[in-house]
């Protein structure tokens, strides 16, 4: 099992989307197991996205996810972080497979509606980053059974 950081980022909330987008992954078979709704401070956001610190569009895409509230939802299920991965698609959402959520719902880079961590490596940073021990969850769904290998 494995754990992911999810964020309907401020145009997915924007396009009133959340529901969209959550109800896409709780289909495939994800199992949600924690979930907050606000405007996140800059520092949080900076911290989330430090990996792209040096580059050009660090600016516009703190500047962007700043702007209004995002949705973080913490994801677990088999091959979680790579499931989500192909679920989200490629990051210019012009590019993306149509099935995909960006691919079916979006047309920028930018505002490209969701992210999802790309690593066991950055899920961890990512989950402890956004949501508290106490904050994840655990529990038993009742048709676990039928998600298996
Ligand atoms: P992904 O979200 O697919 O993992 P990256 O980690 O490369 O993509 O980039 C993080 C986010 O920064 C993207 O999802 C997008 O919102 C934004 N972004 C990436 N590249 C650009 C760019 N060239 N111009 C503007 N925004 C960008
Ligand atoms: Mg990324």
């Amino acid at each position: 099992m494995e754990r992911t950081l999810i964020l309907v980022k401020v145009d997915g909330v924007q396009r009133r989307l959340v529901g969209e987008i959550l109800g896409r992954f709780e289909a495939k078979g994800l199992k949600l197991v924690g979930l907050k709704f606000r405007q996140f401070p800059r520092e949080v956001i900076e911290e989330h996205y430090g990996e792209h610190r040096d580059k050009p569009f660090f600016p516009d895409v703190v500047g962007f996810m700043t702007s209004g509230p995002v949705c973080a939802l913490a994801l677990e299920g088999p091959e979680a972080i790579s499931v989500c991965r192909k679920l989200i698609g490629q990051t210019q959402s012009r590019e993306a497979d149509p099935g995909t959520i960006r691919g079916d719902l979006g047309i920028s880079r930018q505002f490209n509606l969701v992210h999802g961590s790309d690593s066991a490596d950055s899920a961890e940073r990512e989950l402890a980053l956004w949501f508290s021990d106490e904050e994840l969850v655990d529990y038993s769904l009742c048709d676990e059974v039928w998600l298996g290998d």
